[in-house]
């Protein structure tokens, strides 16, 4: 059976979006309450400042305010802890993001279990991520989050359907497995040791892969109709973004398919955005 699939466009989503919340930040200005998010970035990865750079935009476009702390490699975790604290306590920021991976010397679980959990716009403190696995979730990792967002939007229904999450990271796998599982789908987690993958992932009607190697998802993996969300980020030898998810021979076979770039991507900076202004009106409850 050939099937040719919808292309899931996060891009034009996450515009939608974030229109939307640029008129609710407006309402809450007039109001007085002007959402504010803090991102810690260490070092000079080159990976991150694209990353923070891009959520500084988003910040802006939506008129939230945004500030961006850069700290030399040198940092120590000490103070950087105290850079934390510091934003714990200052009322003008509702959320607190520090851009991961941080240098070796610095610990991230004590980085992460510094930060206020209600102002984890990142949801990956162990508090928040507890909440979301008891099943009253305040605070959700941003990227599976906008995934349930694209299944809203797209009308994809999840109810009974086999889920296969390839990837178990506490910040993409994991929750992402727990949210689908609130949406009643019957879900499996795969990782590096599971074994006959393929013929595992072709199970599924809906395969999300978030693995970080670049194409590894060929058709092969997937069973006609099914929906496939494509979470990697890798770079290929052109030094070109592609996705885990092998597009060009997947999407024919596919109902729905996140491209990359223009997938995922979009719908995680979005969330956060969304997280940042949530966390402002609870603040100010
Ligand atoms: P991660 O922490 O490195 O986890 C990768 C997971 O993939 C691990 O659970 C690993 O299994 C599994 N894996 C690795 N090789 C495998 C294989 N051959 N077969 C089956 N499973 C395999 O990565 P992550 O942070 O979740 O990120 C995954 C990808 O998503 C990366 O490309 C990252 O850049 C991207 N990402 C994108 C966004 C976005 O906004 N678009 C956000 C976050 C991450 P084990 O646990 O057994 O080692």
């Amino acid at each position: 059976m050939l099937v040719l699939g919808v292309n899931i466009d996060g891009k034009q989503l996450a515009n939608l979006l974030q229109e939307q919340m640029k008129e609710e930040v407006a309402l809450l200005k007039e109001s007085g309450l002007t959402p504010g998010l803090v991102v810690l970035l260490v070092g000079e990865d080159s990976a991150s400042q694209v990353y923070v750079r891009n959520k500084d935009l988003a910040a802006a476009r939506i008129g939230i305010v945004s500030k961006v702390e850069r700290y030399p490699e040198t940092i120590t975790e000490a103070e950087l802890l105290a850079e934390i604290d510091k934003y714990n306590a200052d009322p003008q920021f509702h959320g607190i993001l520090v851009q991961l991976p941080l240098p070796k010397h610095i610990d991230e679980n004590k980085v992460l279990l510094a930060i206020d959990p209600n102002k984890d716009v990142d949801g990956f403190h162990p508090l928040n991520l507890g909440a979301l696995f008891a099943g009253h979730p305040t605070m959700i990792p941003c990227t599976p989050y906008g995934i349930i967002k694209m299944f809203e939007h797209y009308d994809i229904d999840l109810e009974g359907k086999n889920a296969v999450v390839i990837g178990r990271s506490n910040i993409v796998g994991k929750p992402m497995a727990q949210l689908l599982l609130q949406k009643n789908a019957t879900v499996t987690m795969a990782h590096s040791k599971t074994k006959n993958l393929a013929a595992l992932c072709r199970q599924a009607d809906i395969l999300v892969v978030a693995i970080g190697r670049g194409h590894f998802v060929t058709k092969d993996f997937v069973k006609p109709g099914a929906v496939v969300i494509d979470v990697g980020m890798n770079r290929n030898e052109a030094g070109k973004l592609i996705g885990d998810v092998a597009y060009d021979e997947v999407a024919p076979v596919a109902s729905y398919i996140t491209p990359v770039p223009g997938g995922v991507g979009p719908m995680t900076i979005t969330m956060l955005m969304y997280q940042t202004i949530e966390s402002a009106k609870r603040l100010h409850r």
